[in-house]
């Protein structure tokens, strides 16, 4: 008996399914593990942020149905946002949209756009999402491959015509998971030309915007001229407050994309829990030193992992934003070997580069979501008992 649909058996098994059997299976045995695979921050939630979410759970009118679209306090907390860092006029009743968490958004906005056969373009390496709720659709999807050599930006000139001519979406992410890159206005120009001379709708994930550090600041796409006509841009309250579990994000820019999300998702969803909406602005209205203090930490883990792999002779150029480092593997492995071979001889947890399409072959991804202590442990680990092949400098340094 087979319960499931044929668009169900196209999802491909998951790639972490065997990392996770393995990481069950070694801390039953005692091994201790120190987890660099999961992108969720370890830091807590502001305490202000938690205070005004106890404090609209007290309001009994608070536990009534949510809006559809977001509460008042929210889609307008979000707009202030846009004028005040970005300089973006949006109209809260038309230009933005309450998502319960920016995955689902994502997720829903794509059997908006699409019909069956249609093409999706979807960055590679990218969060997995764009791909699967593509398959979900009933839609397929085209790979724009990330190089490193073009700062992994996607190379538009590429896309053979056939498929642009079928394609309803595109989807860009930066700052990138799990490349860690970042772009200038200028890279949303091109993007924003692109899409409207072939009037394929952008939708950019902006989930690390606020993850940024030193004087770097990721632009938005609707900062870019004219790019409300074409494109929608996703934000997300996890990353930036330590807010994962909550389930708060949002979409903005186009109202007619805007308008047919917001219908799909009133026959699906029924909104977010209003406390979590009215915490959510608070957070946005609220001083923003602790996203500061957040990045801190960051950049301050991330200098001494880039030092780590340094001394284990892989080179990785520091980033400006999120809390990744998407590192080359040493030469003689595949991605998986290498990430099951650190896991097998340290307990450290890797994400395989190939987990995010398969440009992403040749890379490991690290996140920085544990605190500093066991990250020096991480490298330790790593400095002293991973034996790389063709690297005499590394096989010395093992004991
Ligand atoms: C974490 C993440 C999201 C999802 O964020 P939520 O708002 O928690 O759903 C979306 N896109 C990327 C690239 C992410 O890394």
């Amino acid at each position: 008996m087979n319960y499931q649909s044929n668009r169900m058996g196209q999802i491909p098994p998951y790639l972490f399914a065997e990392i996770n059997k393995k990481k069950a299976a070694m801390i039953e045995s005692g091994i201790d593990i120190i987890d660099l695979g999961i992108g969720d921050p370890d830091l807590p939630t502001p305490s202000h942020i938690v205070e005004k979410l106890m404090e609209e759970v007290q309001n009994p009118n608070n536990f009534k149905y949510p809006s559809f679209v977001g509460c008042v306090e929210f889609r307008q907390a979000v707009a202030d946002f846009y004028a005040r860092h970005y300089g973006v006029d949006l109209d809260p009743e038309t230009e933005v949209l309450a998502l319960i968490g920016s995955k689902e958004g994502i997720a829903h906005l794509i059997p908006t756009l699409i019909d069956p056969g249609d093409y999706v373009l979807i960055p590679d390496p990218s969060y997995p999402v764009y791909r699967m709720a593509t398959l979900l659709a009933n839609g397929q999807y085209y790979h724009m491959p990330l190089l490193k050599e073009n700062n992994f930006e996607p190379d538009f000139s590429i896309i053979p015509p056939e498929i642009i001519e079928r394609s309803k979406l595109m989807f860009l992410n930066y700052p990138g998971n799990p490349t860690a890159a970042t772009v200038d206005i200028e890279f949303f120009k091109k993007a924003v030309d692109f899409a409207r001379r072939y009037n394929i709708p952008i939708a950019h994930d902006s989930a690390y915007n606020m993850v940024t550090f030193s004087t770097y600041k990721a632009p938005s796409i609707l900062e870019v001229e004219g790019s409300k006509d074409i494109s929608v841009e996703f934000g997300s309250f996890s990353k930036t407050y330590n807010m994962t579990g909550l389930r708060i994000g949002y979409v903005v820019g186009n109202k007619q994309i805007i308008k047919a999300l917001s219908v799909l998702k009133s026959n699906t969803d029924t909104g977010q829990f209003t406390p979590i909406q009215k915490a959510a602005a608070f957070a946005l209205n609220s001083d923003q030193s602790c996203v500061e203090n957040h990045n801190n930490i960051y950049k301050e883990r991330m200098a001494a992992m880039l030092e780590g792999l340094e001394s284990i002779g892989i080179k990785v150029d520091p980033p400006n934003a999120s809390f990744f480092i998407w590192a080359p593997v040493p030469e003689g492995y595949t991605s998986t070997e290498f990430v099951t071979n650190v896991l097998e001889q340290t307990g450290v947890i890797l994400t395989p580069g190939n987990a995010f399409g398969p440009s992403g072959e040749g890379y490991f991804r690290i996140s920085l979501s544990v605190p500093n202590g066991r990250l020096y442990e991480a490298i330790n680990r790593i400095k002293r008992n991973v034996q790389l092949k063709n690297n005499k400098k590394s096989a010395t340094l093992s004991s």
